[in-house]
């Protein structure tokens, strides 16, 4: 296995607080792990939405491209247009068509995610209009109650097929919603209602699998696997070890240590007052970069940060731009020093579930302030 990628910050970044560094070869392997999952029956798109979970859309997207990636989805049209810039593989947005964009979608060649029968009926009036078979995603809802066509919908679309003629179906889809808990039933259940959704259409080609469903079974693959989280490293089975290579490492720099006694506090309201004395660390790093302000201390949960390697306990508050570490256990640490928030020690998902959130949360947060660095 292959660990985070190092960072040693240098003259270059002398400017920087914080440093997160991409490494674009453990997204690829990631991406390749998908592909041979999948074998040769399905292909592997790549799910770039919200920046590429917040890792950067055109470097993500110029990784998965060179592995050979043949479709990405993002959720909005306005992805989809700045990511038109970048590729002429084809994009769908899964947040689909709403009235007014129809030409936008056209005149870029952007794939709509339909997830109404109002929305294949103007999709459809665009087609005759321009007299050519659009090309489009029919999204199914089974269960998420979301997006998509649900029962009633689906049931008139398998009276009248012809709701659909004169488009180019690209692919069926639904999407999962408790794939990431192994052994869910509603996993199965949405399976069999996606089988019965997509059967009156065996010619179509069909898609289900986020990166967890693409671990649950190979019955779930069908011919294009979605994945997003686990391409940035994320667990997709979290109740194994993480398969996936650590993308996101993130290091940010010490700003002033300085030495408390006992009964004094730290940081905004007080809320933690100091039991002995110690030694603190305020490192340059704060919720207005994504550092969660619920990675502050409370009682019965503290979340770390890493100096060389050894926990130091984020005490107090987290605030706008910096944070405060415990590090009377550390000999020496100086201001301008750098600590770990991800890498080696940490991963996004252990970060998360010390926030009460998930791993997807902590990277579409990852701040503008980081200097970015791709490798
Ligand atoms: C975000 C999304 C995905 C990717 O899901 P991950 O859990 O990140 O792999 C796939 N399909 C749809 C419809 C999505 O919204």
């Amino acid at each position: 296995m292959r660990t985070a990628p190092v960072h040693k910050p240098n003259v270059d970044t002398a400017s920087a607080s914080a440093w997160l560094t991409v490494d674009t070869g453990a997204l690829a392997a990631n991406y390749n792990i998908f592909k041979t999952m999948a074998g040769p029956k399905a292909q592997v798109g790549g799910v770039i939405k919200a920046d590429g979970y917040g890792l950067g859309v055109a470097q993500v997207c110029a990784a998965l491209e060179r592995e050979g990636c043949p479709f990405f989805f993002v959720a909005t049209l306005d992805e989809a247009l700045f990511l038109r810039s970048l590729t002429r593989k084809p994009i769908a947005v899964l947040g689909g068509l709403y009235q007014g964009a129809e030409t936008l979608y056209v005149e870029n060649n952007i794939v709509p995610v339909l997830n109404s029968l109002a929305a294949i009926d103007a999709w459809r009036a665009m087609a005759a209009s321009g007299n050519t078979a659009l090309q489009a995603i029919i999204h199914f809802d089974t269960g998420m109650n979301r997006l998509g066509l649900g029962k009633d919908e689906t049931a008139q679309l398998h009276e009248s097929k012809d709701i659909i003629k004169g488009l180019n179906i690209l692919y069926m889809m639904t999407h999962f919603a408790c794939a990431d808990d192994t052994g869910h039933p509603m996993t199965g259940e949405q399976y069999e209602r996606f089988k019965a959704a997509t059967a009156p259409f065996p010619a179509i080609k069909k898609s289900l699998a986020n990166s967890s469903g693409a671990f649950r079974s190979k019955d779930y693959h069908f011919d294009l696997l979605r994945p997003g989280m686990a391409l940035y490293g994320l667990n997709p089975a979290p109740e194994t070890a993480n398969p996936m290579q650590p993308v996101a490492r993130l290091d940010a720099r010490i700003l002033q240590v300085r030495d408390v006694s006992k009964g004094e506090t730290v940081g905004y309201s007080a809320t933690y007052r100091f039991e002995k004395n110690t030694k603190v660390a305020t490192v340059a790093l704060g919720y207005a970069d994504g550092f969660l302000r619920s990675l502050s201390s409370r009682e019965g949960r503290t979340a770390n940060l890493y100096y060389n390697g050894t926990s130091c306990p984020i005490i107090g508050r987290v605030s706008m731009d910096a944070v405060t570490l415990d590090v009377g256990h550390i000999a020496h640490i100086q201001a301008g020093e750098t600590v770990e928030v991800m890498g080696p020690h940490q991963d996004a998902d252990t970060l998360a579930t010390a926030a009460g959130t998930i791993g997807y949360e902590i990277l579409t947060d990852l701040g503008k302030r980081y200097h970015r660095t791709y490798i």
